[in-house]
Parts: structure tokens; sequence; C-alpha cells
């Protein structure tokens, strides 16, 4: 079954295709995020004094959304369509979300964003786990093949930005939106290439076809699934519209409808948890102990590190001296430029260790993965202090800061991917990913609070230098703390977590 596959460089056939696929999804994925706050913030919002609240609420919305569908669609993926349908169906819905946001208009915003999350809830479960079935258990070269397969996501997330930031800039938002969508097509395009040439053999078809055939109200599921996609994505866009806050105080202070709803989420899967452990061997209960804190651990990390492309690029715009460097959404392309210099060094620098017996146990990495987040924060922090007249600090400060947070997220995100599925007992490791990608998304719900904190309300559409420097560079601050106190905690934990 495995040596029907051509081989490349090494690696099967199809691996190749599926990086590619994979490159111009993230493509699309983040041109479109380098350009969202800005374009919330300066025109769907732009009306409003308190804008920076109204985008950092939707933002949050889209970012947990775009994450919790993944748990949906590799479950439907498992059960009816197939890793090969799901993912045609997920980039078709991506890329009419993209085409949907070079529309200039408040509906066809939310409808966008919408579709762009129900996509990503098909196409990036799929793929992921598509690169796992092209290797045999237990083969080392699958581990290499995922940090190539994670380099094509970041060389898409490196580019990305850029072209739809100069395109933004030169041309307008439109053109920038458009040129993700143009992304996104492209990467389906290389799919099908790939499954008319035969590279993938059997993989990815429907359990059975029985399944897509089976009626439910007279309907083949391999159809209603598709219908009821598109139907829930209005539904989902007037969830992303209802940003406003329930009430001003109180337990709901501040919050909107998805505030609420990813609370009781997150009450029931820690129930379920529960639940599970009560019901697990003592030796499965421990294990299942330490998934559930790497899970936390990495929610923390996102919950900084996905503030990229909000509350950072807000900073960047109006705080950083950016003047013939690149523009504000540029600066999103800085964490995959760092992820791609560093991603072969640090896994080439684990092995050695491996080799000398002093691989640092997962634990520690994920200790030292929350201190370097914590130390690039302060970076941010201390900027504040080399501003020129202007209240604009030099470039250089986020350079580094990219450069810090992208060697924690080596520290954590591939090692945990890989640990989260050894530690899973067996009846429930699809759960489990599920609540490994739910991390990402409840990690929006920080960014969102986060976001609130540090909203800027002005009427100046220019607002930025020394009015709002000290809001953003004490916020910082306090991150980095945050991030520092959770790295020392692990640390000091680690050894009783290893055992
Ligand atoms: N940058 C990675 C990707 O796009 C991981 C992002 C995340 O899980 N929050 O795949």
């Amino acid at each position: 079954e495995y040596s029907d596959q051509k081989q490349m460089l090494g690696h099967p056939q199809g691996l190749f295709y599926l990086f590619f696929a994979e490159l111009w999804e993230r493509f699309s994925f983040y041109g479109m995020r380098a350009l969202l706050t800005l374009y919330m913030v300066n025109v769907i919002f732009e009306a409003l004094a308190e804008r920076d609240f109204a985008t950092a609420a939707v933002y949050a919305s889209y970012g947990s959304l775009v994450y919790a569908s993944t748990v949906i669609g590799g479950k439907i993926s498992d059960q009816i369509l197939g890793m090969r349908n799901s993912i045609f169906l997920g980039g078709i819905l991506m890329a009419i979300g993209h085409f949907v946001l070079a529309v200039e208009n408040d509906i066809a915003f939310f409808l966008a964003l919408s579709l762009i999350i129900v996509g990503n809830g098909f196409f990036k479960p799929n793929i992921s786990t598509f690169v796992g079935t092209l290797y045999e258990k237990g083969d080392p070269k699958k581990d290499s093949g995922f940090t190539i397969f994670y380099m094509g996501i970041n060389i898409g997330g490196w580019v990305a930005p850029l072209l739809c930031g100069w395109l933004a800039a030169k041309y307008g938002w439109h053109y920038g939106f458009g040129l993700a969508g143009i992304g996104m097509l492209t990467g389906l395009i290389v799919f099908w290439r790939g499954i008319k040439r035969n590279v993938f053999g059997a993989r990815g078809l429907p359990p059975n076809e029985q399944v897509m055939n089976k009626k439910i109200l007279g309907i083949k599921q391999g159809i209603l699934v598709p219908v009821l996609a598109v139907i829930s994505a209005p539904l989902i866009a007037l969830l992303l519209a209802s940003y406003k806050s329930i009430a001003t105080d109180g337990i709901f202070g501040g919050q909107n409808i998805v505030n609420v709803i990813f609370q009781g989420i997150g009450i029931a899967v820690l129930a379920y948890l529960a639940y599970e452990m009560y019901r697990a061997t003592l030796e499965e209960r421990k294990k299942l102990f330490v998934a559930v804190l790497i899970t936390v651990f990495m929610t923390i990390f996102w919950g900084f590190h996905e503030l990229s492309g909000s509350v950072i690029t807000l900073f960047a715009a109006r705080n950083i001296d950016l003047e013939g460097i690149m523009s504000a959404a540029q600066t999103n392309s800085l964490n995959s430029m760092w992820i791609i210099i560093l991603a072969i060094p640090i896994s080439m620098m684990w092995t050695w260790l491996s080799k000398k017996n002093s691989n640092p146990r997962t634990p520690y990495k994920f200790g030292l993965g929350l201190l370097f987040a914590g130390i690039s924060f302060y970076v941010l922090a201390i900027s504040g202090a080399s501003a020129n007249a202007n209240g604009l600090v030099p470039f250089a400060y986020l350079l580094l800061m990219y450069f810090l947070l992208s060697i924690g997220e080596l520290f954590m995100s591939p090692v945990g991917l890989s640990k989260i599925t050894d530690l899973s007992p067996k009846r429930i490791v699809a759960f489990m990913m599920g609540v490994w990608f739910l991390s990402s998304a409840f990690a929006f719900q920080i960014v969102g609070f986060i976001g609130k904190q540090l909203a800027i309300e002005s009427t100046d559409k220019n607002v930025g230098g020394f009015d709002t420097l000290a809001i953003y560079t004490d916020g910082f601050m306090l991150i980095a703390k945050y991030a520092l106190a959770a790295g020392l905690i692990v640390l000091v934990a680690s050894p009783f977590i290893k055992k």
C-alpha cells in the first residue's frame, strides 16, 4: 500500500502536491488576515469612535470560529465525505469567501468571513491528516515530511502579506483580497492535478459509497453536507455581526454572543474530559492529564502569538517607523519569514541533542517556548524608550520580537502536535486532535480580550504616535509578565509532568 508511491527527494510524490496545495491555501488565509484588522479599522468600522473595540470583537469571533470549525469538518470527513471531497468543498468555499470580500459592502464582509470559516473547517484538518496517510506507521520520514509541510505553510504565510499588502496599498483593499482568492484557486488546481496523476492511490476517498448515498430526508448525504455547509454561512454571519457586548458590566460585561458560546463550549469540553478521566485506567488518566496540560499551555501561547494579526498590526501601523521598509499589513510576513529560516536549524538541534542523549523533554520545551514568548513581548514593551519625536519606534524591535516569538513557536507547536497523538487513549484520539485545534480557537478569545483592553477610542482616523505608544507598551509589559510567569510555572512543574 505504501510501496506503490513514486518517491521524490526521498518522500512520497504526493507530499509535494499537498505541500503546494497547502502553501496556496495558507497564502490566501494569511494574505487576507494581514489586511483584515486594518480593513475593519479603516473601512468597515471607520465611522465609530470605538472602532478598535468592534474590530477586536469581530477578529476574535472570526479566529475562534475559523479554528473551531475544524472539529466539525474533521468529523464529517471521517464519517461521510472523506478527505478529498472535504478538501475540495473547503477550498471552493474559501475561494468564494475571498472573492466576496472583494465586494465593498458590510453584509458581504460578514458573509465572506463566514464562508472562510466553514471552508477552513473542511480544508485545514483534512489536508494535515492527508500528509500522515502518505507514510507507514512509525516511518522515521514522517516527522521530516511534516517539517517540509510546515515550511509550505509558512512560505504561503511569508509571501502573501507582502503581495496582498502591496496590492492593497497601491490599488485598493479589494485587489489584495482578490489575490488571496486566486491563491486559493491555485491550491485547488494543484490538488486536482495530483488526483488526476493518481499520486494518492486510494487515499482520502469517502469511508464507503453507501455512506455518501445514504439518504436523510430524501437527500443523499454527499449532497446534503455541502448544502448545509452553504446554508450555515449566513447563520455564522449573523453571529459575527452580533459583535456588540450583551452588557456593560456584570459577568457578561464587554462580552458578545460568541464569547458566551465559547465559554459554554469550554465548560462542556472540560466536563467531557473529566468524564473520560474518570472512565480511564490510572495509566491513561495520567497521560490524558498531561495532554490536557499541553493543550492549556498551547492556548496561552497562541493567545499571545495570534495578537500578531490584531494588536501588533495596529501597533505597527501607529507606532513603528516603517518609512521605506514595508507597510503595516506586510509586517504580518515576519513570523513566517523567521519560521522558514529557523525550522530546519532547530529540528537539527533536537536531533543533535538526541544523539548526545540530552534532548529536553516536552514540558521543558513548552516552558522555554512560553519564556521566549514573554521575552519577545518584553522587547516590544521596552521599545517605547527609543521612540523618535513622532512617537515611532525603530523597526528593529519588531524584527527582534518576531525572531524570539518564532523560536518559541518552534519549541512548542510541532512538538505538541506529535505528542498529543502519543498521549491520547486510542478511542478518543480524534477527539483530542479536535481539542488541540480548539486550543487555537480559545486562544482567539484571549486575543479578543486583550484587543478590547488595548482598544484606542478616538474620532481621529490617524491616531497614533505618543497618543497611543504608552497604552500599547504598558499592555505588552503586562503580557510579557504573564507569559514569563506561565513559562516559569511550567519549568518548575516539568519534573512532575515528566513523571
Ligand atoms: N501558523 C500555523 C498554521 O497556519 C499554526 C496556526 C495555529 O494553529 N494557530 O498552520
